[in-house]
């Protein structure tokens, strides 16, 4: 069976006009002869008003909660898209992630597909129905309802596309494709046509929130080609795939920033084996992820670790922190919320020497002071001052010519 799937995100079915034209697609596509299976996102800012009603009703919501509250969102939009395809004649049918059976572990409210259960779509596809999916949700094998982190609607579709067999995954959003920054902060970005799944990858890990990073793991486990493009225009825009040949061989693929993370320091720590072990196991049994980590250069067997976490898991991490501080006897724990991290990212990376140092003078002609870097085999990334990102990106960018034309590789 030849099965397309297509994601919308939020912008995308902002209203019931803009529900309408998802409809006109989708129908568009069926008409072909295609298998439609549909991801969809909440309408607009859906999610980000219900996280603001819990707040308002409490500052630690328990994530069981939280995924009973967010997981309402995609239910809503799925129901409006089914009903707004009958209109236009055709046949569809709208599903919760629990009832396709999105089988995910238990992570609430960051928790990872194990199972995608394919037969009742099957089902579905079989009688003509043009199937529905609610984005970002799933249920465990216990039956909890839980949510994929934000952005986790792309990540829905392209487990769904994998566990499909389907060969691309369209993810249609408010931008025609990819860009080397993001395009509504950087207005001389330019669209990326191919990016492989490394390259992608580095992009969505430091920032560029056009694809969920697992959505991305996903893809490239699973050999899913995915096609990032506008909702409203018929615009072709970036596919993401396996590097080969044919493809667009640039030395440096975008500019990215991250301003929804923190950095926690704790200070002076003994200086002996087993301390950082200590700090970090304690956050991982929580689930946080720890994106940079450096520690100081110690003077008198005492020294200072300062790690970056996303915003989300922060108050959390400070309370793990200053635990551990405690039973290790270090003199204290800081948070600072006012950073930003602006990262480089490109396979040509590799070959070129120089990428580095040019990165670090952008960002000194700006009068940017670096406050921690770290690197991959493919990215450079650096903290910064919250209120220097978008100089610092606009400075990178022009730095590395990327207004003018893609830098290829030899
Ligand atoms: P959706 O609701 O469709 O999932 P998102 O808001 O999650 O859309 O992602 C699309 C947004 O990603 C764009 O509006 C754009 O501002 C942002 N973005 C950030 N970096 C990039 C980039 N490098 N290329 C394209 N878009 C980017
Ligand atoms: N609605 C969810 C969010 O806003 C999931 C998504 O849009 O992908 O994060
Ligand atoms: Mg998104």
């Amino acid at each position: 069976m030849n099965i397309t799937v297509q994601k919308f995100g939020g912008t995308s079915v902002a209203d019931t006009e803009r529900i309408r034209n998802v409809a006109r697609r989708v129908c568009e596509s069926r008409s072909r002869g295609e298998n439609v299976v549909v991801v969809i996102s909440a309408l607009g800012d859906t999610t980000d008003r219900l996280v603001k009603l819990a707040y308002e009703i409490t500052p630690s919501p328990r994530e069981r909660e939280m995924d009973m509250l967010l997981a309402t969102g995609e239910q809503v939009s799925v129901a409006l898209l089914s009903m707004a395809i009958h209109e236009l004649g055709y046949e569809a049918i709208s599903f919760t992630g629990a009832q396709v059976g999105i089988v995910t572990d238990g992570a609430h409210t960051k928790a990872k597909i194990l199972d995608v259960k394919v037969g009742r779509i099957l089902d579905e596809l079989e009688k003509g129905n043009i199937v529905i999916v609610a984005g970002f949700q799933g249920v465990t094998l216990d039956d909890q309802i839980t949510t994929l982190g934000r952005g986790g609607s792309d990540t829905t579709a392209v487990a769904l596309a994998a566990a499909l067999g389907a060969e691309v995954c369209e993810i249609y959003t408010d931008v025609d494709g990819v860009y080397t920054a993001d395009p509504r902060l950087v207005p001389e970005a330019r669209k990326l046509s191919h990016l492989s799944y490394e390259e992608m990858l580095e992009m969505a890990a430091t920032g560029a929130k056009v694809l969920q990073l697992r959505s991305v793991e996903f893809a490239r486990n699973y050999g899913v080609v995915i096609h990032v493009r506008s909702s409203f225009s018929r615009e072709e825009g970036t596919w993401i795939s396996e590097g080969d040949e044919r493809m667009e061989k640039a030395i440096i693929s975008g500019v990215t920033h991250e301003t929804e993370e923190a950095k926690v320091t704790v200070f002076n720590v003994p200086d002996r084996p087993g301390v950082a072990a200590r700090l970090f196991q304690a956050l991982a049994a929580e689930n946080i992820n720890v994106d940079m980590i450096i520690q100081n250069v110690s003077a008198d067997q005492r020294t200072d670790i300062s790690f970056t976490v996303g915003l989300q898991d922060l108050s959390k991490a400070a309370e793990i922190s200053e635990r551990v501080a405690e039973e290790l006897g270090a003199a204290g724990t800081v948070v600072d919320e006012g950073i930003a991290k602006v990262s480089l990212v490109g396979a040509g990376m590799r070959t070129h020497p120089g990428v580095a140092a040019d990165m670090f003078s952008a960002l000194a002609e700006s009068g940017i002071n670096i406050e921690m870097i770290s690197t991959s085999t493919i990215k450079i990334s650096c903290v910064i001052r919250a209120e220097d990102a978008l100089k610092a990106v606009r400075a990178i960018h022009a730095k590395f010519g990327l207004d003018k034309g893609v830098v290829m590789r030899a």
